[in-house]
């Protein structure tokens, strides 16, 4: 049943993260109060929340904390224990249910539904063991690609074998679950659409965003993605497609690998905002957090529109003295931190979003502010 939630409400989140914090900012301005469940003290959505519970996502207590406190509760990130949020599910109002966490939490059940959504996969075996991925591997062939079904994130539980003689290097990754082995795709782009759907069934897909990733790590999303219009309306079909067979309530996030030919594969799925949307709180006429919340509270959505070309780029542990000391030179980059306390290399601490008439000379302007070297 949807419901409408109103301002003066208590939207409650799970996770404190930079997610959480930017949906928390997207839900204040309309003038919701905002609980959030998360195990340390000084969060980044902490930081902006009204109410904060300090325990592990799995609290059954915590929860039950939450739930009291919360009109309506939504999550910022997919590896919240399943069993507890179906939990939830019966003693509070979680719109987005627990289904869709317990589907992309997996790979195995991920690739499932994307494929009985009728959308684009690589050939994919399951293997429970390293000697079934062995028994199997013929299917595939080589160069392919073995993932871990759970817990994989910027390309952690994953190895590419190039040839036969690679498998002993996927051994390792049965330690941890069971794997799925895919045909390596040829891609010339990686893209991503971010799907928002409410509980009446409103769906909008904001832009396409060209992502490019350093050492597996998001970088940039460049906006529009620099693709055929025909592969970029595919995108957002099959994306909506997904979201539709998920019967999505909140927010979708699909990564995809463009093909040579103009052609798309899907790679995966978050349930969530995703670092590809950022762009959209500066960019569009609703941001991936602002439409997150109306999805979530049963608002209408709104029709997406980018108001511009645009960059975002990462600003990881190392990044963030160089351009603290570079805001100065430029006033046309909109700066985003999340308030972490400790700068580790390679964390994400914020982004910066340009919007630009001229895609190239901006990401010409960021290789040469130095701020991110190669
Ligand atoms: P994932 O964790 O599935 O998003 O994978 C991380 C990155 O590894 C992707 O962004 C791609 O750059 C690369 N990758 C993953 N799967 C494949 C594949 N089947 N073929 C080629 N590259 C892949």
């Amino acid at each position: 049943m949807t419901k409408m939630i109103y301002p003066g409400q208590t939207i409650g989140i799970i996770g404190g993260g930079q997610l959480g914090r930017m949906m928390a900012v997207a839900a204040k301005e309309a003038g919701f109060k905002i609980a959030v469940l998360e195990p340390s003290m000084d969060s980044p959505c902490g930081q902006v929340a009204d109410i904060r519970i300090v325990a592990q996502y799995n609290d059954a207590t915590a929860l039950e904390e939450l739930a009291e406190v919360s009109d309506v509760i939504t999550y910022e990130f997919e590896n919240i224990d399943y069993e507890g949020l179906k939990r939830l599910t019966e003693i509070a109002y979680v719109p987005q249910g627990a289904e869709l966490v317990r589907i992309t939490q997996n790979r195995v059940t991920e690739k499932a539904a994307i494929v009985e959504a009728g959308c684009p996969v690589a050939p994919y075996v399951v293997a429970e063991t390293y000697e079934e991925l062995v028994a199997k591997i013929d299917e595939i062939g080589f160069p392919c690609v073995v993932k871990t079904a759970r817990g994989g994130y910027d390309g952690k539980g994953q190895q590419l074998l190039k040839i036969k003689e690679d498998l002993p290097l996927a051994e390792a990754l049965f330690a941890h679950s069971v794997c799925i082995a895919e045909g390596f795709v040829p891609f010339t782009k990686e893209i991503s659409v971010i799907v928002q759907r409410n509980g009446n069934g409103e769906t909008f897909c904001l832009p396409v965003g060209e992502n490019i990733h350093v050492h597996h790590i998001l970088h940039e999303t460049i906006v529009p993605a620099r693709i055929a219009e025909q592969t970029a309306a595919q995108a957002e079909q099959e994306a909506a497609k997904i979201a539709d067979h998920l019967e999505l309530v909140g927010t979708l996030a699909v990564e995809m690998f463009v093909l040579e030919d103009g052609g798309i594969v899907i790679n995966e799925l978050a349930p969530r905002p995703h670092n590809s949307g950022h762009y959209s709180i500066e960019a569009c006429n609703i941001s991936q957090f602002t439409q997150h919340i109306r999805a979530v509270c049963g608002w209408p959505l709104r029709k997406p529109k980018l108001w511009s070309p645009s960059i975002m780029v990462n600003v990881l542990g190392q990044h963030v003295v160089p351009l603290t000391n570079s805001i100065s030179k430029y006033p046309d980059w909109s700066v985003h931190l999340y308030g972490k306390a400790e700068a580790k290399v390679n964390r994400k601490m914020g982004h910066v979003t340009i919007m630009t008439d001229d895609l190239n000379t901006t990401l010409k302007q960021i290789k040469d502010s130095g701020i991110w070297p190669e």
